[in-house]
């Protein structure tokens, strides 16, 4: 798509048009099934100091808290006796989650659950630590690149984040054989229509399996606590780009999103979207795994509504479905 076009779909010029043909799209290649990832939100521990995130370094008023290993089977097991095909373990870079460590959870989830996937999102790591875990038996592996823009990165992150570095990382999963998510927030403090086709862009060249794109929500804590949401409509018209753009990716309708507005999840999901992921955590921990002000962890985003979610999902015209949810090349 030329930069023209896609700057004038971003801007709203054909909004109508443009959800249209991302849903044509979406249900060409994957129908209207939607997979469900069961999240599993490991710690709140995290090293680096991102200016945006709730779970920063750098923010004393966190309640901080990281999950065992058999807590984590034991959400594990409950999701699979609720359809949950895959499992994805995500928590802030916490040293205490070694290489070993998790590659023992990996083992015991894979040996328990040999039919399902393993996906992680625990941040930036040396390559020789993607590949145990690659080697024990993780599927997938998520790490937006939050902006493509070094001086746009450079104003979200302190100086001990390389925006090199976080590039490097997802080129190094793509070599190891991972099933690769990248993606950004839309409307993070700083960000204009240019950067979000330098996302694009972006992504482009690195073709990954999956994209996570989410709306900024501030959270009261960190430096953007003053800084307004991501706008919907346009959250919406990057999602729907992604798919035009990427048609095999698998996309969620994130939990950013249902935050957002009330109806964010299902107009996701009509402009591309094919992915939800409900809360498994337990119930103590999900409060304090706290990004953004306000983040849903009750209702259908949590796992105790499912099948209010499935009603939800039906409603629009699409199901959940029972399956590991790989992507389809
Ligand atoms: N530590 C891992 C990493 O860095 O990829 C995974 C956890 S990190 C908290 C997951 C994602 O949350 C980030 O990639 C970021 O895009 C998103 N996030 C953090 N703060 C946010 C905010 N205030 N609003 C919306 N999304 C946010």
């Amino acid at each position: 798509m030329e930069q023209q076009t896609l700057l004038a779909y971003l801007r709203g010029e054909d909004d109508s048009a443009l959800f249209a043909k991302a849903d044509e799209i979406r249900r060409s290649v994957y129908g209207t099934d939607v997979y469900i990832r069961g999240l599993i939100e490991i710690s709140n521990f995290c090293a680096r100091n991102c200016y945006y995130c709730g779970i920063r370094a750098g923010n004393p008023n966190t309640s901080r808290y990281r999950l065992t290993n058999d807590e984590i089977l034991a959400c594990a097991h409950h999701g699979y006796s609720l359809g949950f095909r895959t499992f994805v373990l995500q928590g802030g870079e916490d040293p205490y989650f070694s290489e070993k460590t998790v590659c023992e959870l990996i083992d015991r989830i894979k040996t328990h659950h040999p039919d399902c996937a393993v996906t992680l999102s625990l941040g930036e790591q040396p390559k020789e630590t993607y590949r145990a875990w690659f080697s024990a038996g993780a599927d997938r592996y998520l790490l937006r690149h939050e902006t493509a823009t070094k001086s746009h990165y450079q104003s979200l992150h302190p100086q001990t984040s390389s925006f090199e570095n976080r590039r490097e990382c997802l080129f190094a999963l793509k070599e190891l054989g991972y099933q690769v998510g990248s993606g950004f927030m839309v409307g993070s403090p700083n960000q204009t229509l240019e950067h979000l086709a330098e996302d694009f862009a972006f992504l482009a060249e690195l073709q990954p399996d999956m994209i996570g794109i989410g709306p900024f929500i501030p959270h009261c804590d960190t430096p953007f606590g003053a800084h307004p949401s991501g706008d919907l409509s346009l959250t919406l018209r990057t999602v729907a780009l992604a798919r035009i753009l990427f048609p095999h990716a698998l996309i969620p309708a994130t939990t950013a999103l249902g935050t957002l507005h009330p109806q964010g999840r299902e107009r996701g999901l009509k402009c591309g979207a094919n992915v939800v992921m409900p809360n498994l955590s337990p119930e103590a921990a999900r409060a304090r795994y706290s990004l953004y002000n306000n983040k849903l962890h009750t209702g259908t985003e949590s796992v105790e509504q499912l099948q209010k979610l499935k009603d939800e999902i039906s409603a629009i015209g699409y199901q959940v479905v029972v399956d590991r949810g790989d992507v389809k090349k």
